[in-house]
């Protein structure tokens, strides 16, 4: 149980006062229906794996190029900014923890909804950085308001995780425009299943740093590439941490694949089209079967059902090998989140689920 972890004497208190991230499960075999760690049940562009081909028959007695240059370039035109106003990580939870390392301090709180991923108050510990929470509403939609002045800054998902809901561009730049003076970091990890990215925004405000990753919409969790978007002094902060850390953050196949996936545009667009056809599919049948259903603009759904027990849902469905995700917290403890699969997967769940929900008469 990683939970029950032994804690060293020789830790600092840092450290011991951190309790690790535990991320989703990634069970060994191989036919299971796996929805609960947000992966893309579709494979990478069949490009991705020609172009991490060549480079290992190539260049792997090489060390990568430390500016990473041709990705940042690759991503620069995709997003039409400039490839000083972006930098590239280990995932985006590479990104994430350069980023609270670069612009968050301790003795100024920054602000995260009570309901987010999990890995920010891990980071916020870790880097001594304090936090206050904003509790979401009984919808779980953000009060916007509240994230305005904050004193250390803010970072929050859009789309939020776990629940799925998202702010409109209107609003996201409402939050960037009320901390002029401190760095606001939206997490795209979920923007291209539905809503606007505050890409478009980052020429308008120094403060906005855009995080977003391949490990979704481009099917390459695998790879773990991520990046930021901002203004150039962010960036900059960014490659300072780095340059103080690890000079090569991705290494040259996870170069090559990057590359190659963002310049398979056609095949992006039509993944990330079929996931948000199958997820309002699924939003249906599962309303159809009196699941309350979190409006979602990302690719899972929050759910719950008045007559289902939630864990005893995910038990009962990790037994017939369908993995989905159950979060023993507050607020979310009678929800389980369910990522979107092909549409034939989201079918053997329902026909699970059918099975589980007690007939109502
Ligand atoms: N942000 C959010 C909101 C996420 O859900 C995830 C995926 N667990 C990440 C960031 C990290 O993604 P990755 O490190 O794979 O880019």
């Amino acid at each position: 149980n990683p939970r029950v972890s032994s804690m060293s004497k020789f830790f600092s208190s840092r450290l011991k006062q951190t309790e690790p991230y535990v991320p989703g499960e990634q069970p060994n075999e191989t036919k299971v229906i796996k929805l609960n760690t947000n992966e893309n049940p579709y494979p990478p562009s069949p490009e991705v794996q020609k172009a991490i081909q060549r480079a290992a028959n190539e260049t792997l007695r090489l060390y990568p190029t430390p500016t990473l240059q041709e990705l940042r370039q690759t991503i620069a035109k995709t997003y039409k900014v400039h490839q000083d106003q972006v930098f590239i990580g280990n995932g985006s939870d590479e990104v994430l923890a350069f980023s609270f390392m670069a612009f968050f301090e301790p003795g100024e709180a920054i602000r995260f909804p009570d309901i987010t991923y999990s890995f920010y108050p891990v980071y916020a510990k870790l880097f001594n950085v304090d936090y206050k929470v904003v509790p979401v509403r009984e919808d779980f939609s953000l009060p916007i308001e509240e994230f305005y002045h904050a004193e250390g800054g803010v970072i929050f998902p859009n789309p939020n995780a776990p629940t799925g809901r998202a702010l409109s561009l209107l609003e996201v730049e409402s939050i960037v425009h009320q901390n002029p003076e401190k760095v606001v970091i939206i997490d795209e990890a979920y923007i291209d299943f539905g809503s606007d990215t505050a890409v478009q925004l980052v020429n308008q405000y120094e403060n906005l740093l855009v995080i977003q990753t391949l490990s979704k919409s481009r099917s390459l969790a695998g790879l773990r590439v991520g990046y930021a978007i901002g203004d150039k002094q962010l960036i900059e902060g960014l490659n300072r941490i780095k340059n103080s850390f690890n000079s090569y953050t991705i290494d040259r196949l996870a170069i090559a694949g990057a590359k190659a996936a963002f310049e398979d545009g056609d095949y992006f667009e039509e993944i990330r089209a079929k996931i948000i056809e199958t997820r309002e599919q699924t939003a249906k049948s599962l309303d159809n079967l009196g699941f309350e259903v979190v409006e979602s603009k990302a690719n899972f759904l929050l759910v719950s059902h008045s007559q289902v027990d939630a864990e005893e849902l995910y038990n009962q469905l990790k037994e017939q090998k369908i993995y989905i995700r159950y979060f023993k917290k507050p607020r979310i403890q009678h929800y389980v989140r369910i990522t979107i699969g092909k549409p034939e997967e989201m079918e053997r769940l329902l026909e699970a689920i059918k099975k589980h929900i007690p007939k109502v008469t």
